[in-house]
């Protein structure tokens, strides 16, 4: 029986092996990908500062450290089920059953469709998978590409894309239709781009920005969007054209786009073909949670949080006893939160299991304040009202405790 299993060996579930280790417990992390390290494997972007945030050297110094604690890590290990027992949980997977009296589930998140017809050709992919293509495997995507979906994602993939050669026609809308609505609508797309301002050298978006929180000048800023778009590298972003089909007969030849009103809707006879050879489509992220549900987790939707997330209170700790969470499970953010969210966790469970002591608290005041610094300084912020959505799951848990007191 181990102290504690860990599902996940992203940075949540990497770093919480790290400091359960660091406290003597004794950890299993499982993955089902071949190689430890999660999303974080595939990124690499520029920070405000300058400096260059390259996901596989971050992985590495986890994973070295992780080796000089002894952890044990397996990947290539899928788990389908999880079942509470009397002294703690078993992790069902495809290597066997591990019983732990803790457990951490730092799944991460997955991508949401958006439909666009044509989707199932070949040389279509979701914006992660060429990330995962391009950054992991180092495999070239396709000569001439083009990305269905505007967002704080897509914008970061775009750019990790052109830094590795890959030539893109331009970012639009995706289709409209009931799935893509939210998506579709150049107004709320426009109260995005404003979180990705800082990541494009566009005079007119680092303008917008500022303003844009405001619905009038957000409304101005859509109906006077440039008509050939603005520029993130040499790839221009629209946000009044959209991808009304993907065309081709064994695979992606072209793509249809149209010219949008502020409101979404396609103005006749402005249809044009655009010849590309792949298309990204990029329809956002969220909270892959279903294996807390398995165990009977609540869960809450919150809008902010990136959909339906498992009850947890600030310090990682859910209603089931023993179950805790951290990481993108938790609500959509950057690598850098579920980092220290993991580290968080990880001190949590060992207050658990060496019964709560004066030590192990003040670590995990310690640890929440670097949770909240590293999500304030956060160059990556995937939805607005991140810190009111988690008071939100926060208070949740604290009612649900009080009802059952
Ligand atoms: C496609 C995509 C691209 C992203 N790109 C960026 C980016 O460029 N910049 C950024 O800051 N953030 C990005 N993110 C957000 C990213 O998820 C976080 O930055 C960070 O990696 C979250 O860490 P995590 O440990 O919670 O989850 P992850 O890093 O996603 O790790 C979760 C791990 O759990 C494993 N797992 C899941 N289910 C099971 C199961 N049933 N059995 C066994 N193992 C399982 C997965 O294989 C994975 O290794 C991206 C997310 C996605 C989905």
């Amino acid at each position: 029986m181990h102290d504690v299993v860990i599902i996940g060996a992203g940075p949540a579930g990497l770093s919480a092996a790290i400091s359960c280790r660091e406290l003597d417990l004794d950890v299993l992390v499982v993955d089902e990908f071949p190689k430890p390290g999660g999303r974080l494997l595939g990124q690499l972007h520029q920070e405000p500062s300058g400096e260059w945030w390259n996901g596989i050297l971050e992985t590495k110094k986890l994973v070295d450290r992780a080796a000089e604690l002894d952890t044990r890590i397996e990947c290539g290990v899928s788990v389908h089920h999880i079942e509470k027992t009397e002294t703690g949980f078993n992790t069902h997977t495809n290597q066997g059953i591990f019983p732990s009296e803790n457990l951490l589930i730092a799944t991460g998140a997955a991508e949401s469709p958006a439909p666009i017809p044509g989707w199932t050709l070949p040389g279509v992919m979701s914006i992660g998978a060429a990330q995962v293509m391009t950054n992991v495997h180092r495999v070239r995507v396709g000569n001439k590409g083009i990305v269905a979906g505007v967002n704080v994602l897509s914008a970061a993939i775009a750019i990790e894309l052109q830094l590795a050669g890959v030539e893109l026609h331009s970012m639009v809308l995706p289709a409209k239709n009931a799935v893509n609505k939210h998506h579709a609508n150049p107004k709320a797309v426009m109260e995005g781009l404003v979180r990705v301002a800082h990541l494009a050298p566009s005079p007119f978006i680092r303008f917008g920005s500022k303003f844009a929180n405001n619905p009038l000048v957000r409304d101005i800023a859509v109906k006077f969007f440039p008509k050939g778009g603005v520029k993130m590298g040499d790839m221009p972003i629209h946000v009044r054209k959209s991808m009304i089909q993907i065309n081709g007969t064994d695979k992606v030849e072209s793509v249809t786009l149209a010219n949008l009103t502020t409101d979404g809707e396609v103005i006749p006879g402005s249809e044009e073909i655009v010849e590309v050879d792949f298309v990204c489509i990029a329809g956002g992220l969220y909270p892959l949670a279903e294996l807390a549900a398995v165990i009977g987790c609540p869960f809450q939707y919150v809008e902010e949080l990136g959909g339906h997330v498992p009850v947890h209170n600030e310090q990682m700790e859910t209603p089931v006893d023993g179950l805790f969470v951290a990481g993108n499970i938790t609500g959509i953010e950057s690598s850098k939160v579920a980092k220290d969210q993991g580290t968080l966790a990880g001190i949590s469970i060992a207050n658990r299991k060496y019964g709560k002591n004066a030590d192990l608290e003040f670590s995990i005041i310690e640890a929440k304040k670097q949770v909240h610094r590293t999500r304030d300084n956060a160059s990556i912020q995937f939805h607005p009202g991140i810190r009111e959505g988690r008071q939100r799951i926060h208070q949740t848990y604290i009612a649900q405790e009080q009802a059952n007191n």
